[in-house]
């Protein structure tokens, strides 16, 4: 799928062709391009990063045949010294985790392949989760989550994050496709189907092929109207979503350096909207400090060989970046925020694994805060986890004299923050909070009769959010925020500089 045109061709600095050792480069007529040995200057120069052109990943330990992160994280995991992309290996699974959409079909399988009274491989490495269909009277979504229960006591798993009422909750994160998310620590994250699901259940173990790997180096200071969201939506605009297709996506570079775990979290959470295997961020300081107060397991960090062979290198100078957004239908359809702005939406909705973390809050807060002013269009927010929805009504919001999230929303005007859960980030039963239902008449009857929603969830294909007629912008809590403030898809730049 072609990537739009329109948006920030200048701050996409270059691509570089990494095989076999040689170096080939974009034809892209708007760049300056960039190699160790000469510059060619193209019509319209924009400024790269030249300190960091010759960075060189870090190594882990003394190198033997070169690796990158995610095929050393396979090697280990396979027990295997070495490996190339497009081998297939048995790996030992660490954890599997499951939820009530996947969770009961995955147990069937199970039961039906290892029999009635097999037992999981390990009880202790299994995580279940209710998240998805849970605040519904729906009886079918019940019913999973009833399974789910059952299946957990028959068991004993260890790791099951039940609901009964919101005093409940546990630290709940994402499962399915997005399992991705936490590659933002190191780790080698990737969604299954039911049938492999129900294999690891019962053995541990999962047949993978090595997915070749695509690096991306973003460097710059990052603009203060800017989020990891639209870095993730920058890169899909330009390799489209299906140019990750079974590839590891590194993340790396000064910027991601400077992110903090739940921005890292975003930038891997939306490769599998390009099609990504996987995306992985080298671990640092920032992400032992993170470990060091969620758990005691022990682990090891790796990264990249300097001579690791990556199938394409792309370069951002984050400075020149701009607020985005994807319009409908589908993540990589990129466009400036600036170029919606005659775009009149409906309803704003911030929340999801992706966009529904405590500092995704935090800056709609934030946009709120510096604008005084109350929203225009019905406002929707859906924490993530208990974990965020405690912080949303407890952790004072910088600048603002103590103001807690949920103080600065209820003046602002929008809907109390809701109980934690995916929401109607996948439309849902129909009585799922916030679902697009009945398209809504708006100033545009005549000509239009849809709900516009901008929203910081992750994918906007038609019918995902409820309602096949709605139309879903997909943008970073700051843009969100500024989009419900004007009632128009808005650059946060109105309200934050
Ligand atoms: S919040 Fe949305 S994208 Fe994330 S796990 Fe739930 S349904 Fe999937």
């Amino acid at each position: 799928m072609a990537s739009s045109a329109t948006v920030s061709s200048s701050a996409f600095i270059n691509k570089v062709q990494k095989d076999v050792g040689l170096s080939t480069f974009s034809t892209q007529p708007s760049f300056s391009i960039q190699n160790p040995k000469k510059t060619v200057s193209r019509k319209i120069v924009s400024v790269m990063a030249p300190q960091q052109f010759e960075r060189k990943p870090a190594t882990t330990g003394s190198v033997k045949t070169a690796m990158t992160m995610t095929e050393k994280i396979l090697a280990r995991a396979s027990e295997k010294p070495q490996l190339s992309p497009g081998e297939n290996v048995w790996v030992n699974v660490d954890v599997l985790m499951t939820h009530d959409v996947c969770g009961p079909g995955s147990f069937a399988i199970f039961k039906t392949e290892f029999g009635q009274n097999a037992k999981v491989w390990d009880r202790e490495k299994i995580v279940v989760i209710p998240d998805h269909y849970i605040f519904t009277a729906d009886e079918r979504a019940n019913r999973n989550v009833d399974i789910l229960r059952d299946y957990c006591i028959e068991q004993n798993i260890k790791y099951f994050y039940d609901i009964k009422d919101l005093g409940d909750f546990k630290v709940l994160l994402g499962t399915d496709s997005h399992t991705c998310t936490t590659g933002a620590l190191g780790q080698f994250a990737t969604g299954i189907g039911l049938t492999d699901a129900g294999f690891v259940l019962g053995t541990g173990k999962l047949l993978l092929k090595v997915p070749p790997t695509l690096r991306f180096v973003m460097d710059g200071e990052m603009p203060n109207y800017l989020l990891a969201k639209d870095l993730i939506l920058q890169i899909i605009g330009e390799i489209s979503m299906s140019g990750a297709t079974y590839k590891a996506m590194e993340f790396v570079g000064t910027t991601v350096e400077s992110l903090t775990m739940e921005e890292r979290m975003t930038l891997c959470n939306m490769v599998i909207e390009a099609g990504g295997k996987n995306g992985v961020v080298p671990a640092d300081s920032t992400t032992y400090k993170y470990l060091e107060d969620k758990t005691s397991v022990p682990y090891e960090a790796v990264y990249s060989d300097e001579q690791a062979r990556f199938v394409s290198e792309y370069r951002f100078d984050v400075s020149k970046l701009e607020p985005l957004v994807a319009k409908p239908h589908s993540p990589d359809n990129r466009a400036l925020a600036r170029e919606c702005k005659d775009v009149k939406i409906d309803r704003v909705y911030i929340g999801s694994c992706i966009g529904g973390k405590t500092e995704d809050f935090l800056a709609a807060a934030k946009v709120f805060l510096a604008s005084g002013k109350k929203v225009k269009v019905p406002t929707f927010l859906v924490p993530a986890t208990q974990k965020v929805w405690m912080d949303v009504y407890s952790l004072p919001v910088p600048g603002s004299g103590g103001k807690t999230c949920s103080q600065i929303f209820e003046e602002a005007g929008c809907d109390t923050p809701a109980s934690p859960t995916c929401g109607a980030c996948m439309g849902g039963p129909r009585d799922t909070y916030a679902r697009l239902n009945e398209p809504q008449a708006s100033y545009y009857t005549i000509l239009y009769w849809n709900t516009v929603c901008v929203s910081t969830t992750n994918r906007n294909f038609p019918g995902r959010m409820g309602h096949k007629e709605g139309q879903i912008y997909l943008a970073s809590p700051y843009t969100a925020a500024a989009s419900a403030l004007t009632g128009f898809v808005t650059d946060p730049r109105e309200f934050l500089q």
